[in-house]
């Protein structure tokens, strides 16, 4: 079959290769789409842990095509989304009911092969069966919105409170629509790039601003009395963290979502850090939220086709990561077959 492999840094090749045989509780899919993530560039560029040669992707879903004897509850023919992130459950993390922290954690398309390839081999527990009536367009958002459930989680918003997320891609748009979902009361999306911000008002943003606005403090901080009850950092830039730290309000959250390049910091004046009791947290992977993911896509209740994803050949994979990167396009998809 074709493959994109990642060699190393900047070294990735679209290849024949050979797939091996069904271990126990495999599953064999034939992908239908995988979603490029950012994180795919971080591993790109060597700034995110891989475990190279490997078939990147982590987004993918398909139908599968082969299951090895011991596999219960899943057929031929299903349509299904796969859950990247393998858990141990030996560690202490695990043992704990913190799987997203464990130490021995393995990821389909980061350290073992993945979904930018014409098939992919996943464990059945990997493995969630969609609704036929799901485009796999919309179903290959399933990781994704999995790991913005988590980060919601954590924000835990009340009806009402106000809400800003900064940055409008993938995640910040998904997060927008999970906000509403849960009921905030004024939502604020920060985003540099106008069709991103249109796309933003469209899904239920009671306000847009580019962040290099003159006047975008002052304005947040009128309209929400002295600034955001709660904000969900999804850019995963220094200058992204510490807007967040001055548009929050008084025992204000912030959830910082964006994974950042190694060299990134937040700095954080100690005092205004005291007197406003802020609370800062982070949000990792995607723990317990899969299913609740693919029920959200499935009733619509997150509308992915908004997202607008633009989808290309594997040839042209490498092609993409090595360019700049557009970032109007909120969404690009593999399609192998
Ligand atoms: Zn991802
Ligand atoms: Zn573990």
């Amino acid at each position: 079959m074709k493959a994109a492999i990642f060699k190393g840094p900047y070294e990735l090749l679209v290849d024949e290769y050979n797939l091996p045989k069904l271990d126990k509780k495999q599953v064999l899919i034939k992908v239908d789409v995988c979603g490029l993530c950012g994180t795919d560039f971080h591993i790109y560029s060597g700034e995110a842990p891989s475990n190279p040669p490997i078939i990147p992707g982590h987004e993918f879903v398909g139908t599968i095509i082969d299951l090895d004897s011991s596999v219960e509850g899943l057929s031929v023919g299903d349509h299904v989304a796969i859950d990247p992130n393998i858990y141990c459950g030996e560690c202490y993390y695990c043992r704990h009911g913190k799987i997203n922290f464990c130490t021995s954690l393995k990821a389909l398309g980061v350290t073992l092969n993945g979904g930018f390839a014409e098939y992919s081999i996943a464990p059945s527990s990997q493995v969630y069966k969609l609704p036929k009536d799901l485009p796999f367009a919309s179903a290959a958002f399933a990781e994704p919105l999995s790991c913005c459930i988590h980060g919601m989680d954590i924000a835990s918003i009340k009806l009402g409170e106000s809400v800003g997320i900064i940055g409008g891609g993938t995640i910040g748009l998904m997060m927008l629509q999970l906000v509403k979902i849960a009921g905030a009361g004024k939502i604020i999306l920060i985003e540099p790039i106008k069709s991103k911000r249109e796309t933003a008002a469209l899904l239920g943003a009671d306000f847009t601003f580019d962040p290099h606005s003159e006047y975008m403090n002052d304005r947040i901080s009128e309209l929400t009395s002295g600034g955001l009850d709660v904000v969900i950092e999804c850019v995963g830039k220094s200058e992204a963290a510490n807007l967040a730290l001055k548009l929050t309000k008084k025992g204000g959250r912030i959830i910082v979502f964006g994974l950042s390049e190694k060299k990134d910091t937040m700095t954080i004046n100690m005092q205004n850090f005291f007197h406003k009791e802020l609370e800062i947290k982070g949000s990792l992977l995607n723990p317990f939220t899969f299913s609740r993911s693919i029920e959200l896509l499935s009733t619509k209740k997150v509308n992915a086709e908004s997202l607008n994803p633009v989808q290309f050949k594997l040839d042209n994979l490498s092609n993409i990561l090595r360019s700049p990167r557009d970032f109007s396009v909120i969404k690009y998809q593999v399609s192998p077959n």
